[in-house]
């Protein structure tokens, strides 16, 4: 029986074991962290992205624990003036065949994970972090920081934006600094004025920075993602925080339902976004990389996380099918030019989400009109949310 070895226990990484070993090839996951516990942030899951995770059987499992967001819509910043950007809900489940779920990362890990050991109880090795390896024709060797080794037919590089693996396929990372930084926290339902609890995803635009918010846990829980263009932090990090006051002086002047929201925001985070240069290639011989080691990528179309969940179904449909390293190479070449348009796609939503001309009322209004004509909106999302990884050809 082959036997893959992943770096990472990630979105990238859980979602890639758990489709190997639907198909009957043996994994092993190493993580660093000594638990399988995130800080709390949300991720969009669109149709693309939900349709793989029920084919891998825990769609049901997640609808429980996500919120069924029913619409998308934009806001202007100080106004509050709102314009549609797209219905979810039905909708979703009748276009594209699966739903639009909004969910909060740990319940999404959880999720994975408790279906990977259902599959191999002990197929997660925590605290362990991956330090490098060495492969020949025969096969490849992961070495572990605590000095053990493993051993399979294939490694995968699930290891993040800071992937070591890919480090040491390819040399040192050249990550350049967008310029802008995103703040991400959570507050119960409960805590807000009322007339936001709904379950509906907002994208309030502006000068120089966007807010992106929408429910969690079947409307328990409203996530906040706040992007603002400012040079001084250079941090790119699950687990840095900021003060509430920074948050508060950050979006000074946007609507009271903004600062309403921030004021409830106990602990927030903040994450440098950065930009890399696409990888040429993602494999060497029997070693290939996934999520955001292989394409890390703006927030601004919500799609890395998913990208991450298609590479996983993609991966393993390749490797059911084919020998290492030739399925390896297949991945590669069915996932690589969807992953650069979805890091070019996002990188184009800065402008559209921070203009200065935003800054100006009646300005502002003829941008939007401009930019989210139904048009535009169909060119920039459908063919993210159309694709289906469960049958793309490998
Ligand atoms: C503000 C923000 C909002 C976002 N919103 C969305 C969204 O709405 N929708 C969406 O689809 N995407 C979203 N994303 C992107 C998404 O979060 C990432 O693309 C996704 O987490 C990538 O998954 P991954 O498994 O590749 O990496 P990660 O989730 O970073 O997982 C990597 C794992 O590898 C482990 N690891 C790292 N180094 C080692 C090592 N040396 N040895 C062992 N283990 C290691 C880490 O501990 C971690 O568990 C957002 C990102 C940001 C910053």
């Amino acid at each position: 029986m082959r036997r893959v070895l992943i770096a990472g226990g990630g979105i990238a990484g859980l979602t890639a074991a758990l489709a190997l070993l639907k198909r009957g090839i043996d994994v092993e996951v190493y993580e660093q962290a000594a638990e399988l516990k995130e800080v709390g942030a949300g991720v969009q899951l669109a149709a693309n992205g939900t349709r793989v995770l029920y084919a891998l059987g825990v769609g049901e499992e997640l609808k429980a624990l996500s919120a069924e967001t029913q619409a998308k819509e934009i806001r202007l910043w100080n106004s509050g003036e709102t314009w549609k950007l797209f219905d979810l809900g039905p909708l979703s489940i009748e276009r594209y065949g699966a739903p639009y779920f909004t969910v909060y990362r740990p319940d999404l890990l959880e999720v994975l994970a408790r279906a990977v050991r259902r599959e191999k109880a002990d197929a997660i090795h925590l605290a362990s972090r991956c330090a490098g390896f060495a492969q020949d024709d025969d096969g490849v060797t992961l070495r572990l920081e605590s000095g053990a080794t493993a051993s399979g037919d294939a490694l995968v590089g699930a290891d993040g934006v800071h992937s070591r693996i890919r480090q040491a396929l390819f040399g040192p990372d050249k990550p350049e600094f967008t310029g802008v930084i995103a703040w991400r926290g959570i507050v119960p339902m409960q805590r807000l004025p009322k007339h936001m609890a709904r379950m509906v995803g907002s994208n309030w635009i502006g000068p120089g920075g966007h807010i992106v918010h929408y429910p969690l846990r079947a409307g328990k829980v409203m996530n906040f993602v706040g992007a603002l263009e400012r040079s001084d932090w250079r941090i790119e990090s699950w687990s840095a925080r900021g003060t509430r006051e920074e948050l508060i002086a950050d979006f000074r002047g946007w609507h009271d339902d903004i600062q309403a929201f921030i004021r409830e925001i106990d602990t927030p985070y903040k994450w440098a976004l950065m930009v890399r240069p696409p990888l040429e290639r993602w494999t060497v011989n029997r070693v290939t990389l996934a999520g955001d080691a292989a394409h890390s990528m703006l927030p601004f179309l919500a799609q890395g996380a998913i990208m991450a969940i298609e590479d996983g179904c993609v991966l393993a449909r390749g490797l059911a099918e084919y020998g290492v390293p030739d399925a390896l190479k297949r991945y590669e070449n069915a996932r690589k030019d969807r992953a650069r348009r979805t890091v070019e796609g996002s990188a184009a939503n800065i402008h559209r989400f921070h203009n200065p001309v935003l800054a100006d009322p009646e300005e502002g209004r003829r941008f939007i009109d401009r930019e989210w004509t139904s048009r535009g909106i169909a060119d920039r999302y459908e063919w993210l949310f159309r694709y289906d990884a469960t049958t793309v050809p490998v």
